[in-house]
C-alpha cells in the first residue's frame, strides 16, 4: 500500500515498469527509483473576499535527490491529488535526466479552480502555500516553477514570501519569473518554442512540410505553440482551451486568439462561426496535433483515430499506455513524446536558476541558442536510441531518463 493511487499515478507506474523490463531492472531496484523521496502535504487557509475562511489542500512531491535540488512546476487545478503531483514528479525526473539537467523530479499543487478566486485571493492563496512550504524548499533543496493553473505572477509571489522569511531577496527560490524581478527572457516562450522546434525536426525526420495543426488547450503552452506554428507559415486550424473549441480549415486568426485570451482569460467569446465540437478536435486531420492541456486525453479508441503525422506532446502525460500500443502499429504517426517534446520549459528555467545563482544575465538570443542545443541533443539520442532497440521514442527516451537516475544511484550508494 502507498498514499500515491490514482489514474494518473498508475499511468506513471505503469509506463516505468514497461522502461524497468526494456532496460532489465532487477525487480529490487524498481521501487528505489520510482517511489518519491518525500512527498508534503499542507493546508492553506485564505481570507475570502465575503468575509468567510476557506482552506485548501496543498502538496509538493520530490521525487529523487540523486543529481541534485529537485525542480517542477506547482499545478493550481481542481484535479490535484498527491498521487496525480507524484506522477508528474516521477515524469520531472526522466525529463531532466533526459535533457541532461542536475535536477530530480518535482512537482507539487493545489486543489483549487484558480478561476473561482479572485486576484487577491489567489495571491493569499500563493503567498500561504509558499509559506507552508518554506521548511523543504530551497535554492539548493528544491525549486518551483509555474505549470497549469499558476503563472509568472504566481512565481513573483511565491519568490517575495520566501525572501521576506529569509530577509533578502532570494530570487533562485522559484524559476518562471517575470523579468523584471530576476526572471530570465525567454522563460514564457520557453514550452511552446520547444514544442514547435522538436515537431519541426519530426517533420525533417519523415520528409513532411508542415501546413496544418491543432492546438489543445490554449494557456501558457498552447498559445507560444500556436503563435510558433502560424510564425512558421503552419495554419492553425484549430484550437480549444476549457471554455470553447474553435476549428476553421483556411486558419484561425492566433494573433487575435491571443489577444482576446488576454484580455477575457479564456477562449470563449471569440466566434460564433467557428465553433466546433472539443470531442473531436484531437481526430480531426491536420500535419502537427499538439495537446497542451490535460493528461490522459489520448486513450487507445482516439489514439485509433487520430489523422496527425506528428504527435508533438506539449503536455505532461496526454497519451495513455494503452494509447501507446495502438500507435506503435500506426508508423505513420511519428509521437515526440513529452519528457522530450516540452523539455523547453524547465531547460529555460535551469537556465534562469542558474543565472539568479550568478547575478549573471544572458541576452535572449543566447537562450535560444542554448536551449535548441539542448533539444537538439535530446532529439538526437532518443531518435538514435529508438532506432536501436526498435521501440517508440517514448520508450526510448524515457529509458535515456531512467538509466541517468539509475546509473547515479547505482554508483551514489544506498546510505547508510
Ligand atoms: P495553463 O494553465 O497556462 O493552460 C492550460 C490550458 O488548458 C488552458 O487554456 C485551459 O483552459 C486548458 N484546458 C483545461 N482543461 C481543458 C479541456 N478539458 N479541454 C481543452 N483545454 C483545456 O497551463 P500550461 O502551463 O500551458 O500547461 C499546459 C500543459 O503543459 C500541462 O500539462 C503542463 O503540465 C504542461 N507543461 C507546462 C510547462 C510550462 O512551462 N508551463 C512546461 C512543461 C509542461
Amino acid at each position: 500500500m502507498s498514499i500515491y493511487t490514482g489514474p494518473v499515478f498508475d499511468m506513471a507506474r505503469q509506463q516505468f515498469h514497461i522502461i524497468a523490463d526494456h532496460i532489465n531492472m532487477p525487480e529490487d531496484q524498481r521501487d528505489r527509483l520510482l517511489y518519491p523521496k518525500r512527498a508534503i502535504a499542507v493546508s492553506c487557509p485564505i481570507h475570502r473576499d465575503d468575509g468567510t475562511t476557506a482552506v485548501f489542500q496543498g502538496y509538493r512531491v520530490q521525487h529523487h535527490l540523486s543529481l541534485g535540488p529537485t525542480k517542477g512546476g506547482t499545478r493550481f487545478s481542481s484535479s490535484v491529488d498527491v498521487g496525480e503531483v507524484a506522477a508528474l514528479a516521477i515524469w520531472m525526473s526522466w525529463k531532466c535526466a533526459l535533457a541532461g539537467l542536475p535536477y530530480g523530479g518535482a512537482k507539487g499543487g493545489v486543489t483549487v479552480d484558480p478561476t473561482e478566486l479572485s486576484l487577491r485571493e489567489l495571491e493569499g492563496l500563493s503567498r500561504r502555500y509558499m509559506q507552508e512550504m518554506i521548511p523543504f524548499v530551497g535554492p539548493h533543496t528544491d525549486v518551483m516553477a509555474p505549470d497549469m493553473g499558476t503563472n509568472e505572477q504566481v512565481m513573483a509571489w511565491f519568490m517575495d514570501t520566501y525572501s521576506m522569511y529569509q530577509g533578502k531577496t532570494v530570487t533562485e527560490i522559484v524559476t518562471g519569473k517575470p523579468v523584471a524581478s530576476g526572471g530570465t527572457v525567454g522563460r514564457r516562450e520557453a514550452t511552446g518554442r520547444g514544442v514547435v522546434h522538436l515537431a519541426m525536426r519530426a517533420a525533417e525526420t519523415i520528409g513532411l512540410t508542415p501546413k496544418t495543426a491543432i492546438v489543445q488547450g490554449f494557456g501558457n503552452v498552447g498559445s507560444v505553440s500556436a503563435a510558433e506554428l502560424a510564425a512558421r507559415g503552419v495554419k492553425v486550424t484549430g484550437v480549444s482551451d476549457h471554455t470553447a473549441c474553435y476549428f476553421d480549415p483556411r486558419g484561425l486568426p492566433v494573433e487575435a486568439l491571443i489577444r482576446h485570451v488576454a484580455a477575457k482569460r479564456v477562449l470563449a467569446g471569440f466566434s460564433q462561426e467557428a465553433l466546433a465540437d472539443p470531442a473531436s478536435l484531437l481526430t480531426r486531420e491536420c500535419d502537427i496535433l499538439v495537446p497542451a492541456a490535460l493528461e490522459r486525453v489520448i486513450d487507445a479508441a482516439t489514439a485509433g483515430d487520430l489523422k496527425c503525422r506528428i504527435l508533438a506532446e506539449a503536455a505532461n502525460g496526454p497519451t495513455t499506455p494503452d494509447a501507446d500500443v495502438v500507435l506503435a502499429q500506426r508508423q505513420e504517426i511519428f509521437v515526440v513524446p513529452d519528457i522530450l517534446c516540452n523539455a523547453g520549459g524547465v531547460v529555460v528555467s535551469y537556465f534562469e536558476w542558474v543565472q539568479d545563482l550568478q547575478q549573471f544575465f544572458w541576452q535572449e538570443d543566447e537562450v535560444n541558442a542554448r536551449l535548441k542545443q539542448i533539444l537538439d541533443r535530446a532529439f538526437g539520442q532518443v531518435t538514435a536510441r529508438a532506432k536501436r532497440d526498435e521501440v517508440g521514442q517514448r520508450t526510448a527516451a524515457m529509458a535515456i531518463g531512467v538509466e541517468k537516475v539509475y546509473a547515479a544511484k547505482q554508483v551514489r550508494g544506498l546510505f547508510p
